[in-house]
């Protein structure tokens, strides 16, 4: 058999190009079908509202992911970023605000005295929070690494150090705390950075009744520790929680606990619902 080199072929080069070309040109003419717009000769979806398939049902908004694993998508708010605390304060007893003096250092926060607060009110939520135990290990059960993650200040998920450090289950790391322990303990060494990543559906209360309780998920290092789990109410230490009325959105906290815990990459989104999808 002869070899051909490709130099030796200019009119196969050309044919191949302009078959491309063809080929480009038709995919692009190719018509719309009525299965790329949807249907509304299909029966309708519970509810009445959309047909199975229905064309005319809003479009998602389109969201850019993150560059990496944990970073901000674009509807995030971004609550901290590695350089300052601007989204936090303190907030006194009767709720007036004053700026954080928790340290910031090298893309990280350390918790300080006096809890923080967001600035800014939520309600159902995403929240991604990064956080590390202290990497020389003191203390022990409850007074090693404990901090919390607060939804609307109210509904804790706990930060602790529970890395080879027995405590009551339902206080550990990633509890509900006081309620559920987590499905499993994926805590990593002290002083590493852990994940979480939690989706929270605030509860709903009408002419100050219950009438629909708060779930949590939660994903902690990736890992799934909470499953839409309803919390029997706002968190309480030695005591059975229950719910108070409150507002529809209420900022988030996060526990001073009297140890220096690290915090970094924080970022929240606000869920809205197939119809109304929220905005930042
Ligand atoms: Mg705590």
């Amino acid at each position: 058999m002869h070899d051909y080199p490709m130099t030796r072929r200019p009119w196969l080069i050309a044919f191949c190009i302009a078959l491309g070309g063809l080929i480009a040109s038709a995919q692009q003419s190719t018509p719309r079908t009525p299965r790329d717009e949807g249907f509304t000769d299909t029966p309708m979806q519970p509810g009445g509202k959309w047909h199975v398939h229905d064309p005319a049902r809003p479009k998602p908004p389109i969201v850019t992911p993150g560059a990496g694993p944990g970073a901000a998508p674009s509807d995030a708010v971004v609550l901290f970023d590695g350089r300052d605390l601007s989204q936090w304060a303190h907030r006194d007893a009767k709720g007036a605000m004053s700026n954080s003096t928790w340290a910031v250092r090298d893309g990280y926060f350390e918790t300080g005295k006096g809890s923080l607060h967001t600035r800014a009110a939520f309600g159902d939520v995403q929240l991604h929070v990064e956080w590390s135990a202290p990497s020389v290990v003191a203390g022990h059960s409850q007074d090693r690494g404990n901090s919390g993650v607060f939804l609307m200040g109210l509904y804790e998920i706990q930060v602790l150090d529970s890395f080879n450090n027995p405590t009551y289950s339902d206080g550990q790391a990633a509890a509900m705390y006081g309620q559920w322990p987590p499905l499993a303990n994926v805590a990593r060494k002290p002083g590493e950075w852990q994940t979480y990543d939690i989706v929270f559906e605030a509860p709903r209360f009408e002419n100050g009744t219950l009438v629909k309780p708060a779930f949590q998920t939660v994903f902690w290092n990736g890992v799934v520790v909470h499953n839409r789990q309803e919390a029997i109410g706002a968190t309480v230490y030695r005591n059975v929680a229950k719910y108070a009325p409150h507002a529809a959105e209420l900022p988030l906290m996060i526990q001073d606990h009297a140890n220096p815990v690290r915090f970094r990459n924080i970022w929240i989104r606000r869920l809205g619902t197939y119809e109304a999808p929220a905005k930042k």
